[in-house]
């Protein structure tokens, strides 16, 4: 391209041609005139000699007429030739991605990078996915694809793609995005920010994970321990609770149920961080595991919160063990993976079946109830859950 602006323009190359010719044209005529009247006094023979002198001028400048138009048409045919040929290529490229692009589980799109993702392509896939026809969200014509982002997803989602943009890298994205019928789907996206001319534009494909993603929940919803301490889930300590209540119910037992909560934890977290804080978590929960019998269950019920269950035990007993359980988690520094150890402190609600609670339900709450008090106590201790008719504080 740039090559083809440095050359001369069609009319500046033809009067160059031109003037050569018309130059030539009168160097010969003059010279050759000049030298065959010097030679040739004869006028019979001069003018014949004129009359072949000017055949001969007529039949090399024709000739060379003829070499000039012959290497241009031939050159005009090479690169007729030439056009079609990257005409034909373009087609059969554009053939293969609209295959591609149809054939596709999933949209391909380019949108801009602002805050509406304005799109600016879509594929087919995109009716299917979306619900929306391509032309429906090109140019946010009836809404935009930012306004399809389940709104619990909107922030994480910007944040990883502002992400990627300021690293040239790019994204890979799992949100839940909501069709035009209402319908909540799980999409997967992976996209690049590149600059189109100045502008950001963003480009990559959505497929829909809706799939994969019931399969994760089915999965989850059928594991029985929590990922970050390898301890019972909730779901897990619930149904064993569960069974323990119906159990103790049949023949006339008692259990009890502590809940124990983490004092500060927090502040763990703010100083050291939060891989430091689930250390903190995993290393708790092995003192808490050493801390109890076999027959004991320990769980955690979320965040830093856990619970332990104590079949065939009463109220004393089971204050007895929740004190030790406390006294063990503050005698002994917490290792953090970096080497360092901070020192940590819990408060424990116990309530016991059936002084406290008949039902798994009424039993935690009581033990979440006494370990709120416990906090209010001022942490680090111990609070037996009221009784209907008796309080019993430690
Ligand atoms: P309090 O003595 O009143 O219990 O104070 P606290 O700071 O422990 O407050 P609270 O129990 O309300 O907060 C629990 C904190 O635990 C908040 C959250 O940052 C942190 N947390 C919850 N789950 C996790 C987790 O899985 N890992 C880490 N590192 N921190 C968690
Ligand atoms: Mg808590
Ligand atoms: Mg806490």
């Amino acid at each position: 391209m740039r090559d083809l602006k440095k050359r001369h323009t069609p009319l500046q190359r033809s009067v160059v041609i031109v003037v050569i010719y018309l130059c030539a044209g009168w160097l010969w005529i003059t010279f050759s005139d000049a030298v065959a009247e010097a030679w040739i006094s004869d006028t019979r023979m001069l003018s014949r000699v004129q009359t072949w002198k000017g055949l001969l001028f007529v039949l090399v400048t024709g000739g060379v007429l003829f070499a000039v138009l012959l290497a241009q048409f031939r050159k005009d045919c090479n690169l007729i030739k030439l056009q079609q040929d990257q005409r034909e290529a373009l087609r059969q490229q554009e053939r293969q991605l609209a295959v591609l692009m149809g054939n596709l589980p999933g949209m391909a799109y380019r949108c801009r990078f602002d805050e509406h993702w304005t799109v600016l392509f879509a594929s087919e896939g995109c009716q299917v996915l979306t619900g929306y026809a391509p032309d429906e969200l090109v140019d946010n014509r009836v809404a935009s694809y930012a306004s399809l982002i389940d709104p619990e997803s909107t922030d994480e989602v910007s944040r990883a793609v502002e992400a990627s943009v300021a690293k040239d890298e790019p994204f890979s994205i799992e949100y839940a995005l909501r069709r035009k019928d209402g319908q909540t789907i799980w999409v997967w996206e992976r996209g690049r920010c590149i600059d189109d001319d100045g502008d950001l534009v963003l480009e990559g494909i959505v497929l829909d994970i809706s799939d994969r993603k019931a399969l994760e929940e089915e999965l989850s919803e059928l594991a029985t321990n929590d990922p970050l301490t390898g301890l019972n889930n909730r779901r897990e300590m619930t149904h064993l609770l569960e069974e323990e209540v119906a159990r103790a119910t049949r023949y006339g037992r008692e259990v009890a149920f502590l809940w124990i909560d983490f004092d500060h934890f927090k502040e763990i977290n703010d100083s050291f961080g939060h891989a430091a804080g689930d250390a903190v978590l995993r290393n708790v929960s092995h003192l808490l595991v050493d801390g109890i019998r076999t027959v004991d269950s320990v769980g955690r019920f979320g965040g830093e919160e856990f619970v332990i269950l104590l079949p065939e035990m009463g109220v004393e007993e089971a204050r007895e063990a929740a004190e030790r359980l406390r006294q063990r988690v503050h005698e002994t520094p917490i290792p953090l993976d970096t080497g360092e150890t901070v020192p940590l402190t819990i408060s424990i609600g116990i309530a016991v079946f059936p002084q406290h609670g008949r039902s798994p339900e009424a039993l935690c709450a009581a033990a979440d109830k006494a370990m709120y008090r416990a906090k209010q106590f001022g942490r680090n201790c111990v609070v037996m859950a009221s009784a209907p008719a008796e309080a019993q504080n430690s």
